[in-house]
């Protein structure tokens, strides 16, 4: 429960004074529907009404606080569409104030002939004649400090001019009820920071340029905030699973060496480094939560496999869930040859499995004669009863939420905490891994297995395409299998989609039955039927928007081209390219550029070329870009920050997590006096589904 003193942080921007419901619905466009919203909406630049210079003195598109005289009005005659002008001088010169469907009468009381009136706004030049329109302040001299000499620019949606959301922001910082001192009095004086309250003051009343930079202290302070609730959260999850007695898991050997002696390969350093934290885990009483990173192709199935079989030396059951039926089903074959004739039985569940055969797959969980089951969500449904599962892998972790994580982990005995070992092939900078997974332990497959051929990545202009068709054909006439890629991004979903169906369109003219289609607005299950047309090599050349899945093992397919390769972040390209070079043959990467490159998108390429290495390409991306972008924003499950910038703010992330660390062994329920801020600290940053796991204090 929200503590009291959040309430009017969370109360709707309408209760602000002169927001009604069209405003607040403007607002919440641009920051959001409640107070702290507007709070967290912080000014990108300030604007500076010191200048006053005489009239001849005025340099155009400048802010200026002017004294001047009012002249004449001139307003537009009857129905004219003509603006409402007035003029006015001062000793130098002559100024026109200009106003479209204005309210006369109002222009008539604020502006009366023969008086002087201070006005500030943006000057221009029309026909060479000075003019402002619709000037920000028209005051009279002696209330000149109604006029703010500088002030917050914020970033604007339509419906609310730059004043009035500087205004309404103001009246919401007003709101900000003073917060007692969650950070450790020392950290303060080290850093210089301001308290709470000041930053936030301070952040929206910018005296210069530097204080809306992200560097400023104020800013930073807040960044902090934000990235220790976060970690405090992670930390508060992690310490509740690490809780849950776990099961001492010791390997006998006996199955792992089975299977290492059937093995046609040697691990790599990182899979028996990793096999090694993975041991440690299962030897512990805790229950395991580890992370295993790798990018496609570093051999995760094998170390995923080798830690279920220490669950089955032990006598109890593993399982593997994947995202959808195809890789479930190349998991079962992939698992199914590396066991070959050892002593361990491997199943698959999955919603095609009906009826007898399904009955026999339950049957054979139940009584522990499976002793690994791979399989979509469908192996955690009601009716799927385990003998004694123990240990849970969960691939491409990032298509799961913490329910079937939950959902999973109660198929084990009661009581007793499930060994996680969750998978993911999209690599992240370190950094945000502490942001992302700080309540696991991470594992990093960082070294690919000997052997690979280097792909070929080119950069070409998309203007040469009847060349790109040319070399296409050639590959093709030498059995390889193309993928085809085409942007597809929801802000401009419907002529993505008619592009890439005109892309499938110009090739099957050229190629004939051969192209296939698949695309996000597909069911999954005509996803599927193409996909398995090209797996079996129905089909030659496959036309895909971003759609095609992960993990899925085509290795036949030798040939990646990427249409608009310059709308796509650097991950996604890495991602896309992994489809390919998975077989023995030499693979070629073809990104197609559109229209003439700005210098980040060349970059970006540029990098794509040197290295295929998925950590060096995360780590170049959160540089180029934000880290919203880092993984295409749909599948990062990166947490939302409202202040702290992942590429200026990243150096306070070890520190608040080490903070946040410290703070829960010193305090694991938050009940000390800076605990019960720290509490406050959480539900500000809505990071409070933690707090439940908490004694209440
Ligand atoms: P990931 O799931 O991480 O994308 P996989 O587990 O599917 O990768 O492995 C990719 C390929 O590499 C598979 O064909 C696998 O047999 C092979 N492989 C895995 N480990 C090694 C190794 N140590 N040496 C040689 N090949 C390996
Ligand atoms: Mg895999």
């Amino acid at each position: 429960m929200r503590p009291e003193i959040l309430y009017p942080f969370f109360a709707e921007t309408v209760s602000l004074p002169g927001v009604g419901a069209r405003i607040a619905a403007n607002l919440e466009k641009v920051a959001g529907l409640r107070i702290i919203d507007l709070l967290w909406h912080l000014p990108v630049d300030i604007i500076d009404r010191r200048s006053g210079p005489a009239l001849k003195d005025i340099l155009f598109d400048q802010i200026v606080t002017l004294e001047i005289t009012v002249g004449k009005h001139d307003p537009a005659p009857g129905k004219s569409k003509k603006p409402y002008r007035v003029w006015c001088h001062d000793d130098t010169g002559s100024i026109q104030l200009v106003f479209f469907h204005p309210r006369r009468d109002y222009i008539l009381s604020q502006l009366p002939e023969g008086e002087t009136r201070l006005i500030s706004g943006k000057v221009e030049v029309y026909n060479g004649q000075l003019q402002m329109s619709h000037p920000d302040y028209m005051v009279a001299i002696e209330k000149r400090a109604e006029i703010p000499e500088i002030g917050p620019v914020y970033p604007l949606t339509a419906g609310v001019s730059g004043k009035v959301m500087a205004r309404i922001i103001n009246d919401a910082v007003k709101k900000a009820v003073i917060l007692p001192e969650w950070l450790d009095q020392s950290l303060l004086k080290r850093e210089k920071w301001p308290d709470w309250n000041s930053s936030l003051n301070n952040v929206h009343n910018p005296k210069s340029v530097d204080d809306v930079l992200s560097g400023s202290i104020s800013r930073v302070r807040l960044a902090y905030d934000e990235l220790l609730a976060n970690q405090l959260a992670l930390e508060i999850m992690r310490r509740q699973t690490k809780k849950k007695q776990g099961r001492i898991m010791v390997p006998s050997e006996k199955l792992v060496s089975q299977v290492l002696a059937n093995l046609p390969y040697e691990l790599t350093g990182a899979q028996k480094r990793t096999l090694v934290e993975i041991k440690q885990d299962m030897a512990e009483p805790s229950a395991m939560m580890r992370l295993l990173q790798g990018d496609v192709g570093s051999g995760k199935t094998v170390v995923a496999l080798l830690a279920m079989l220490i669950a089955a030396e032990n006598g109890s059951q593993a399982a593997i869930l994947a995202p959808t039926e195809i890789l479930a089903r190349q998991h079962y074959v992939s698992l199914s040859k590396l066991v070959g004739n050892s002593d361990v039985n491997v199943g698959v569940l999955t919603g095609r499995d009906k009826g007898k055969s399904r009955e026999k797959i339950l049957d054979d969980l139940a009584s522990g004669k499976i002793d690994i089951l791979v399989g979509t969500h469908a192996i955690f449904q009601k009716d799927v009863n385990y003998h004694d599962l123990s240990m849970a892998v969960i691939d491409e972790q990032h298509r799961f939420g913490v329910e079937q994580r939950i959902s999973l982990s109660a198929k084990g005995k009661s009581g007793v905490g499930m060994d996680i070992l969750a998978m993911t092939a999209t690599p992240i900078p370190r950094t945000l891994t502490l942001t992302v997974y700080g309540d696991m332990d991470v594992s990093r497959l960082d070294e690919k297995p000997p052997g690979r051929t280097p792909i070929d990545t080119r950069v070409m202009a998309l203007n040469r395409i009847d060349e790109i068709i040319s070399a296409t054909q050639r590959a093709v006439s030498n059995g390889a299998r193309v993928y085809w890629v085409c942007p597809l991004v929801e802000e401009s979903e419907i002529l993505d989609l008619a592009a890439a169906k005109e892309r499938h369109r110009h090739l099957s003219q050229i190629f004939g039955e051969r192209v296939g289609l698949v695309h996000g607005k597909m069911k999954p299950k005509e996803k599927d039927a193409v996909m398995m047309r090209f797996v079996a090599g129905d089909i030659d050349i496959l036309v895909a928007t971003t759609v095609i899945e992960v993990g899925v093992d085509v290795p036949e397919a030798t040939v990646m081209i990427i249409e608009h390769a310059e709308r796509f972040g650097l991950s996604q390209l890495h991602q896309l390219r992994g489809r390919v070079g998975r077989g023995g043959d030499k693979s070629t990467c073809l990104l197609l550029y559109g229209a003439t490159l700005g210098a980040t998108a060349k970059a970006r390429l540029k990098i794509m070329r040197e290295t295929e290495d998925g950590f060096i390409i995360s780590e170049e991306d959160l540089k180029l870009r934000g880290a919203g972008e880092v993984l295409g924003t749909r599948q990062s499950g990166l947490p939302k920050f409202r202040i702290a910038s992942m590429e200026d703010h990243n150096y306070l992330i070890p520190m608040a997590r080490d903070d946040a660390r410290l703070i829960l062994e010193k305090d694991p329920d938050l009940a000390s006096d800076r605990g019960k801020n720290l509490r406050i600290l959480l539900y500000l940053f809505e990071r409070d589904e933690g707090v439940k796991y908490l004694k209440s204090g």
